[in-house]
């Protein structure tokens, strides 16, 4: 009986936000990565319309498609919210998270602030939010500049536009957590999913 009633439990949601350059995704994915956890929190994949970047993999980070196929998706109701961030298109599909929920499995995302803001409206007691401090503007231009060595310095300045107006809205977060130090910030993160969780 209580091994039933914990299957219908819904799993939390714990949402990571935070400028481009903050390490929000670097925590979330080492977070995974530790052998416990890793067995109670799974990572959402967001498909997007953005470029693939060198490093990164179809299916892992993101799932990387055109506009067309977004819009498609976004007409055939399988995308539970969307932003547009820089002019690239990013959506949390709904079908995959919506599963693992039911299925007692606790789901981290990476959102934009407005992806913050409409989880929290959809699951109002499952959503722990979680801001991620960079530990100055001018490290996080350094982190931006590194990884956008391909692309333009435009989209530098626009990431560190934006990432100043992301900065004020730190404090309507459940969380904030300054990653000044990687260990030191997984350790926090760590923590407050411990306790969120109950686990
Ligand atoms: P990036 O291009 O740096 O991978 O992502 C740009 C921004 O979009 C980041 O703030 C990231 O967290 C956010 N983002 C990624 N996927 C989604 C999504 O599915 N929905 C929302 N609202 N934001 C997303």
């Amino acid at each position: 009986m209580k091994a039933a009633k914990r299957q219908n439990k819904l799993g939390k949601i714990f949402v990571i936000s935070g400028p481009s350059g903050s390490g929000k995704t670097t925590l979330l994915t080492s977070l995974i990565q530790d052998k416990k956890i890793g067995k109670l929190l799974v990572k959402s994949c967001s498909v997007t319309t953005r470029p693939k970047r060198s490093q990164e993999r179809e299916a892992k980070e993101y799932f990387f498609v055109t506009l067309l196929e977004f819009r498609r998706r976004l007409k055939a109701k399988k995308i539970l919210e969307w932003t547009r961030y820089l002019g690239y298109y990013y959506g949390t599909l709904k079908e995959p998270l919506e599963k693992q929920l039911k299925g007692s499995k606790n789901v981290g995302l990476c959102l934009d602030l407005k992806g913050v803001r409409i989880l929290k409206k959809i699951y109002p007691k499952n959503t722990v939010t979680i801001f991620v401090l960079p530990p100055s503007l001018s490290v996080l231009k350094e982190r931006i500049q590194n990884r956008c060595r391909y692309t333009n310095q435009l989209e530098v300045a626009r990431r560190m536009l934006l990432a100043r107006r992301e900065l004020q809205a730190a404090g309507k977060f459940d969380y904030c957590i300054l990653n000044q130090n990687l260990p030191a910030a997984l350790k926090e993160l760590k923590s407050i999913f411990l306790r969120e969780s109950g686990a």
